[in-house]
């Protein structure tokens, strides 16, 4: 059994990898990235890594095709497959599997039990494995987790560990040295007497919802045969979704399988349609001097109206002074008096209106100010 890892321990070469360097361009500007990533990499420096000998110092893992566990399905010469249990749809069901997706719908930590058939056996010590991949493509190359909560709930050494195989001492839980990746094995046993199959208990940790976890993102399992020293003799994988309605989540996607398969309008095929692009009209700024539109403000008491009419009158000063400064004409002096005059006005006048909206409104914005 390999020796599980801490996932908080920090290496070398991850601290290494999460210094973001700034290009030699942006080093002089006033954003500063790079002293201020110094300091954090001062505070976070641990000198004892540099006491490290060479050969403990875990060898460059550049992320390979090869990291990425393989799901496509082999059945190889032992013609290896898998079988589920017929469980229906019904509301209580804990675990069901569907054909027509090839993907298994159970509860959180109840049992899923698959049976393993093969038409010849396999070589003595050869073993059953299960492990987790991500399904989509972008996030394949993360490892599949079970989420903080759960972990820290559980207080088994393999706490992390999303599959589980139930029902058998002998399951090893492995975390690969180079990918991380989790996986269980069990010892392949050859079926019963009158029996043509074996069956292995899956259970799995975490909710497909759980955030900090799967958070979401659909996984598939996979299912290999392998001989003592980790050949693959036979593959199989199925997707796998956690949640409270195994029943009901899988009645309905089928349904949206079906009703996409035989032409029926459904919210996959629209939400899947490109989006078309609206082109914005581009609007002027409605305080704008061109802008021509005029509204019309009914305003309660007569004070109130003068001091906004104020306000207004000054803005269409300022409008026509801005024009004629656009057309080079100099504003004569006295108009720029009048102006100014205005202003004061004007500033006195929203003054008096927020010193009484204050008063009225104590625990809200001014509707000037907003
Ligand atoms: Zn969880």
């Amino acid at each position: 059994m390999d020796e599980l890892t801490p996932s908080q321990e920090t290496t070398f070469l991850e601290l290494w990898g999460s210094i973001s360097t700034p290009s030699i361009s942006t080093m002089a500007t006033d954003e500063e990235p790079w002293p201020t990533n110094l300091n954090a990499l001062a505070n976070d420096f641990d000198e004892r890594l540099f006491e490290l000998s060479q050969n403990e110092i875990p060898p460059s893992m550049p992320p390979s095709a090869s990291s990425v566990p393989e799901t496509c399905d082999y059945p190889g010469e032992y013609n290896f497959t898998l079988r589920f249990q017929k469980s229906g749809t019904a509301k209580s069901v804990t675990s069901t599997f569907s054909e027509t997706l090839n993907k298994l719908y159970c509860q959180l930590a109840k049992t899923s039990p698959v049976e393993v058939l093969v038409t010849k056996d396999p070589p003595s010590g050869s073993v059953l494995r299960a492990t987790a991949v991500y399904k989509k493509t972008e996030h394949v190359a993360e490892v599949v987790r079970r989420c903080p909560h759960h972990q820290n709930e559980d207080v088994m050494e393999y706490k992390s560990h999303l599959i589980r195989i139930e029902g058998s001492q002998l399951a090893r839980y492995y975390e690969d040295f180079s990918t991380k990746r989790h996986s269980v094995t069990v010892p392949y046993e050859p079926p019963q007497l009158g029996s043509e199959r074996t069956t292995i208990l899956l259970s799995f940790m975490c909710n497909s919802s759980c955030m900090g976890g799967m958070n979401r993102r659909p996984i598939r399992t996979i299912l290999t045969l392998e001989t003592p020293d980790g050949l693959v003799l036979g593959r199989r994988s199925f997707e796998v979704r956690v949640c409270a309605c195994p029943g009901r989540d899988r009645k309905t996607e089928e349904e949206n399988r079906t009703k996409s398969q035989t032409g029926t309008k459904d919210t996959k095929k629209r939400k899947s349609a490109p989006a078309v692009e609206v082109p914005v009209k581009k609007t002027k700024s409605s305080s704008g001097e061109d802008d021509k539109e005029v509204f019309i403000l009914n305003v309660r008491g007569r004070e109130r109206y003068e001091m906004l009419k104020k306000i207004n009158d000054a803005l269409e000063l300022q409008d026509k002074d801005n024009k004629k400064n656009k057309a080079k004409v100099n504003v004569p002096c006295g108009k720029k008096l009048m102006l100014k005059g205005y202003w004061q006005t004007v500033s006195y006048c929203l003054n008096s209106i927020l010193t009484k909206e204050k008063m009225s409104m104590k625990n809200s914005h001014c509707p000037i100010m907003t």
